[in-house]
C-alpha cells in the first residue's frame, strides 16, 4: 500500500497530504464509503456539519478496527453558529455526532463576511475551543488575504489550514501564495473541479501519456505544487484511483501545461459575498 506524505501544520501536528471528502455523500451511503476509503488506505476524512454526515463518518472509522488516533479526521462550524456560545455548543455537537475524543481539525466553512455576525467573534471562539484540548488544531475554509489579516491582527492563533476551491480552472494561486507566507497549510476542494476538469484536451493527452487517468494526472499536479486534497467519490474504483498517485511524477512541462489552464472559474460560491445561514 503507497505510503501518503505528510504536512506539518505550523503548530506541529502532521496531516496526510491526501484525505477522502464526504460532501454529498449521503448519510445512508457515509459508512460504506468511508468503510471503503480506509481499505483503500486512506487516513484522512474531511466532513463537516453542513454535509450532515458526521455521525455516519465516526461509526465507520469506529467499525473498522483502526485506532481513532490513525485516521485525521476534519470537520466545520456550519454558517449558522457563528456567534460564540453557538460555535461551542456546535463544536460540542460534532464531537458527540462523531463519536471521537479528539478531533484533528476543525475549521469555520465559511467567512460570510456580509452577516451581522463577525468572523472575528467566530475566530475567538474557536481559540477557546482549540484551548480546551478536544482539537487538534484549528482553520478556515475560504478565507481571503483580507480576512486573514483580520485575524492576525485582531486574534491569538494563526489558523493552521485554509481550504479553499482549487483545481485547474480556478489555480487560486495569490490566496495560496498568501497562505504559504504565512505558515498556513493550503487545502484544495473541489481538486477535480467535481468531474469538470476531466474532458479537458490538455489533461486527457497529458494523462495518456503518462498511462494514467486524467482524474490521477490533475490530483497529482496538486500533490506536486503541495496541497492537501480529498477528493470525494462512492464508487470503489475510483476511490482506489485516487489513491494511486505516489508512484509517478509530472515533468515541470506538464505541470505548467496544467497550470496554464487557470481561467478564474469557480465551481462554487464567491467567499466574499456568500452569505448562506440555515435557518
Ligand atoms: P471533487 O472535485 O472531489 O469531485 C467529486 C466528483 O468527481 C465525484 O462526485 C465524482 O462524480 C467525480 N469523480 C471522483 N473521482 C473520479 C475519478 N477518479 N474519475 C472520474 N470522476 C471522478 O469535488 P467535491 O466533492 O466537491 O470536493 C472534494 C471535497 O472537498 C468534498 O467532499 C469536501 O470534503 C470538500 N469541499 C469543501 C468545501 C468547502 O467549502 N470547504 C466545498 C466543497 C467541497
Amino acid at each position: 500500500m503507497a505510503t501518503v506524505p505528510t504536512i506539518r501544520l505550523n503548530n506541529g501536528v502532521e496531516i496526510p497530504q491526501l484525505g477522502f471528502g464526504v460532501y454529498q455523500v449521503e448519510p445512508e451511503n457515509t459508512v460504506e464509503a468511508v468503510r471503503t476509503a480506509l481499505e483503500v488506505g486512506y487516513r484522512h476524512i474531511d466532513t463537516a456539519e453542513m454535509y450532515g454526515n458526521e455521525k455516519e463518518v465516526g461509526q465507520a472509522i469506529r467499525e473498522s478496527g483502526i485506532d481513532p488516533s490513525e485516521v485525521f479526521v476534519t470537520s466545520k462550524l456550519n454558517n449558522g453558529f457563528h456567534r460564540r456560545d453557538d460555535a461551542l455548543r456546535a463544536f460540542d455537537q460534532t464531537m458527540t455526532d462523531l463519536g471521537l475524543e479528539q478531533l484533528d481539525l476543525f475549521l469555520i466553512h465559511w467567512p460570510l463576511p456580509t452577516i451581522d455576525v463577525d468572523y472575528v467573534e467566530t475566530w475567538k471562539a474557536m481559540e477557546e475551543i482549540y484551548a480546551g484540548g478536544r482539537c487538534r488544531a484549528i482553520g478556515v475554509s475560504n478565507f481571503n488575504p483580507h480576512h486573514l489579516r483580520r485575524l492576525f491582527s485582531e486574534t491569538d492563533v494563526r489558523p493552521a489550514v485554509n481550504q479553499i476551491e482549487v483545481h485547474p480552472y480556478l489555480a487560486n494561486d495569490e490566496v495560496r501564495a498568501f497562505d504559504a507566507d504565512h505558515e498556513i497549510v493550503t487545502e484544495a476542494w473541489s481538486p477535480i473541479a467535481q468531474g469538470k476538469v476531466l474532458d479537458d484536451p490538455a489533461i486527457t493527452a497529458i494523462a495518456e501519456t503518462l498511462g494514467r487517468t486524467p482524474a490521477q494526472v490533475v490530483l497529482r499536479w496538486h500533490v506536486q505544487r503541495g496541497d492537501v486534497v480529498f477528493p470525494k467519490s462512492v464508487t470503489r474504483k475510483r476511490v482506489e484511483e485516487n489513491f494511486a498517485l505516489f508512484d509517478f511524477e509530472l515533468d515541470e512541462g506538464q505541470m505548467a501545461t496544467i497550470s496554464g489552464l487557470d481561467r478564474g472559474e469557480r465551481t462554487g460560491p464567491d467567499p466574499d459575498t456568500f452569505d448562506y445561514v440555515p435557518r
